[in-house]
């Protein structure tokens, strides 16, 4: 693949030279093809492969292998199930919100264990989270997020005053934080082309530079790519924040493009003022949130602040000028001592968002096929454990994870175009504008 490519985020150019895997020519008969190459593709193929080691799986990827949003994301491998607790508690429940966050518990562990199993080498450090709290308003949200998990019988998490959360991170803006030591930070470039090392040492094939055109149901699926063809038992889609481009799942969920900026490594001097030693993952309470941590070599990449949203097919809105403006001036407010950072790169990618910001799995016609899709801003760790529940379905496996309750839950449809836009662009401006109240003032543009 070409330059353009590495260049969708910081993280593919900081990876350096990267060696695809060739392009599928001629047909190819397989037990499994999985569409997409991202955290959720290649885990699933490595599950199958774990399972049963004969098995032929393969993975066909458009681009390669991280171009999508696992090779662009903030690297926080987190709990958090869709947009927060308190609306999934509203949506779907308590008995399901307390599931939700127990399955999500589970994926953190799952990156971890993985990554000391298989030696991956994705800079992951397990640093802990901090959700802060930069209004009163805020701080009253985080806390009764926290209220009911705890009533729930959700541990795991400590309410850390003001002090404390400054003592760790120095910012005038925190007046209090959720701090989770179960999660972990890592490099998302790296690490999802360390699930393609492991899924090819299982036995996967993977094919990168092979968009799937069309796919038709047969006795097989038979699945068009611009070189060849594959003929297949069972089909995952993996698509993610593309999956509206594919007929069969349309209407489940559109993208909604979230945009990050990066500063150079960051000196003593204007660490110190910060502190950060633990070089925790933070994230605020915004609905539109601002999330930021440092890299392996100490600098600063925060994301957030607002999102884009595209019209139609168009998968190209990773680009905002006025949010990676806004967003370095973000960082200046957060961290007064960075008030002369020099950013170095800016970037964005899509994220997979149903109409009730909730993920879904589940079967497409009958149970040959299967998809999962909507992990909101919040799916490092999720999408890479939703392979394991993948291979459980296509295996006919009946598991713990297969029978969790957003596996096979009935999705709610976005509507066509031209109403999917304005319905969309309608829910972000309400995001905005309670995240305005929040912070008594009026959304900017
Ligand atoms: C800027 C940004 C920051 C984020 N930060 C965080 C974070 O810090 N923590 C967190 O938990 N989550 C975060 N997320 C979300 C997280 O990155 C995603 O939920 C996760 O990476 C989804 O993985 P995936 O494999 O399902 O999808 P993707 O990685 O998007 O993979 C889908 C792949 O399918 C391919 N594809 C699409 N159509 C076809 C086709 N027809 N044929 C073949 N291949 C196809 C695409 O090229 C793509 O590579 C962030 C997302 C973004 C964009």
């Amino acid at each position: 693949m070409g330059e353009m490519d590495n260049e969708k985020s910081y993280w593919l150019k900081a990876y350096g030279s990267y060696e695809p895997d060739p392009p599928l020519e001629g047909e190819v008969q397989t037990d499994v093809a999985v569409i997409g190459g991202g955290f959720t593709g290649l885990s699933a193929a490595h599950n199958l492969l774990l399972d049963e080691p004969s098995m032929r799986v393969l993975v066909l990827e458009s681009k390669e292998v991280g171009y999508g949003a696992s090779g662009r994301n903030g690297g926080f491998s987190m709990t958090l199930f869709g947009l927060e607790p308190a609306v999934t508690k509203m949506l779907f429940g308590q008995q399901r919100t307390v599931e939700a966050h127990r399955y999500m518990e589970q994926a953190v562990d799952y990156v971890q264990e993985l990554v000391e199993k298989y030696s991956i080498d994705s800079d992951y450090e397990h640093t802990g989270f901090l959700r802060v709290g930069t209004t009163p308003g805020y701080v009253k949200r985080i806390q009764h997020d926290m209220e009911l998990l705890t009533e729930m019988g959700i541990t795991g998490l400590e309410w850390w005053e003001a002090d404390r959360v400054r003592e760790q991170v120095d910012s005038p803006m925190f007046l209090g934080a959720w701090w989770e030591p179960r999660c972990g930070l890592l490099d998302p470039a790296k690490h999802v082309r360390e699930l393609k090392r492991i899924a090819k040492e299982a036995g996967a094939l993977v094919y990168e530079d092979t968009p799937v055109l069309e796919i038709k149901r047969e006795e097989r699926f038979n699945l068009s790519t611009p070189h060849g063809k594959v003929l297949a038992d069972r089909i995952i889609f993996a698509t993610n924040a593309w999956s509206h481009l594919i007929p069969q799942l349309r209407r489940k969920q559109i993208p909604v493009f979230t945009h990050m900026v990066v500063t150079e490594p960051l000196s003593e001097a204007q660490l110190a003022p910060i502190g950060w030693q633990n070089r925790q993952g933070i994230e605020d309470a915004r609905n539109l949130v601002h999330y930021f941590r440092l890299t392996v070599d100490n600098r600063l990449a925060m994301g957030g602040r607002d999102v884009s949203i595209a019209f139609g097919g168009d998968m190209e809105r990773d680009l905002n000028e006025r949010t990676f403006d806004l967003l370095e001036k973000d960082v200046m407010q957060i961290f007064p001592s960075l008030k002369d950072v020099r950013f170095v790169d800016r970037w964005g990618g899509p994220v997979s968002v149903p109409v009730d910001m909730a993920p879904a799995i589940g079967f497409v016609g009958d149970r040959r096929a299967v998809y999962s899709l909507g992990c909101v801003g919040h799916g490092v760790s999720m999408a890479q454990f939703n392979g394991r529940t993948l291979a459980d379905l296509i295996l006919e496996k009946d598991t713990d994870l297969t029978r969790v309750w957003f596996v096979g839950r009935r999705t709610v449809p976005w509507p066509p175009e031209p109403f999917r836009f304005v319905v969309s662009q309608a829910i972000r401006g309400y995001l905005r504008v309670e995240d305005a109240i929040y912070e008594r003032k009026l959304p900017r543009g």
